[in-house]
């Protein structure tokens, strides 16, 4: 293997440290609340997740557990509740939500000043727009792994593969914003594999498990690998198969420990950064 392994977890760790030393100095308790439709088993345990990460932080993060069969207007009602509750800083619906909700009309219904997941279409226009707002978690972790490995973005070729509202879409602004030549990759582009070949920086975000061999990566292109696929036995994977990449590579996160717990540790900041916004 000759690719530098980007520690997300380490990095995460110490994000999340320098987030409990600032929250301790702030003089008052950010407020975080998650609502969790359903018991949909992975989001069960994001939302643990993300409930012990924010308590660690100092934040007062409370969730909310509504049951499978709530109605759209009822959790537009919890909603507007959290909207006006001054303690609450940060609103977060975690998706997916039962089949009876629109997701995007709830998203909508958060104040865009406490949408800490960066979804609704105020803040993803404002990222558009290059006006500062609240940016989707996921993507902000990944450009802070790219920070943190050193990687230089300035006319750097960037490849995005996948172009979903909550990662491929803003990680190709967010490049595009930070001076990157960005190309938007998905399933009906051409020749992936030679589009692939031509970058300098990969993110893969598609969840197809292992779908970028190492054949499509350029010798010492830095690879950052969003995608999280469980496969029948139970192993996690991402979307880069990872030891024929990291052998081209000359950087690359590995799945687990790259991505996920920066998306985790962007949430705890992205609740902080609403709060100086609301409170100043
Ligand atoms: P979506 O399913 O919403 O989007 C997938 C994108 O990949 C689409 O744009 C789709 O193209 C494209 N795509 C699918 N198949 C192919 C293919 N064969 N070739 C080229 N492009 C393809 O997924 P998300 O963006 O929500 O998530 C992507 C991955 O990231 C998943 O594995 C998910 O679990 C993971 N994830 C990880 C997070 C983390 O914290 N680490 C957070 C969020 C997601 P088209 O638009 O043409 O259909």
């Amino acid at each position: 293997m000759s690719a530098r392994i980007i520690d997300g977890k380490a990095i995460a760790a110490t994000l999340r440290a320098k987030i409990r030393q600032y929250v301790a100095e702030l003089g008052y308790q950010p407020g975080l609340a998650v609502i969790l439709v359903g018991d949909n088993p992975a989001s069960t345990v994001y939302v643990r997740n993300k409930d012990r990460a924010a308590r660690e932080a100092g934040i007062a993060a409370r969730t909310i557990r509504l049951p499978a069969a709530t109605s759209e207007a009822e959790l537009l009602a919890t909603v507007a509740a959290l909207n006006d509750d001054p303690s609450v800083d940060g609103i977060l619906v975690q998706l997916p939500l039962p089949e009876q909700i629109r997701a995007q009309a709830v998203i909508d219904a958060i104040d865009p000043a406490k949408d800490v997941d960066g979804l609704t279409q105020v803040n993803a226009g404002r990222l558009l727009a290059g006006v500062r707002g609240l940016v989707p978690c996921t993507p902000l972790g990944v450009m802070k792994l790219l920070a943190a490995a050193g990687v230089s973005l300035t006319g750097a070729r960037a490849l995005v593969l996948g172009r979903s509202v909550l990662v491929g879409k803003p990680v190709a602004a967010l490049l595009t914003a930070a001076d990157a030549t960005v190309t938007l990759a998905h399933s009906r582009s051409r020749d992936l594999p030679a589009e692939c070949r031509r970058a300098e920086v990969v993110v893969a975000a598609v969840g197809r498990p292992e779908m970028v061999r190492g054949d499509w990566i350029a010798p010492g292109a830095v690879v950052i690998d969003v995608g999280i696929n469980r496969l029948p036995e139970g192993r996690l994977v991402g979307d880069v198969a990872f030891a024929e990449c990291a052998a081209v590579a000359g950087a690359i996160t590995p799945v687990p420990g790259g991505v996920g717990p920066m998306t985790i540790a962007c949430l705890l900041e992205n609740t902080v950064t609403a709060a100086m916004l609301r409170r100043a």
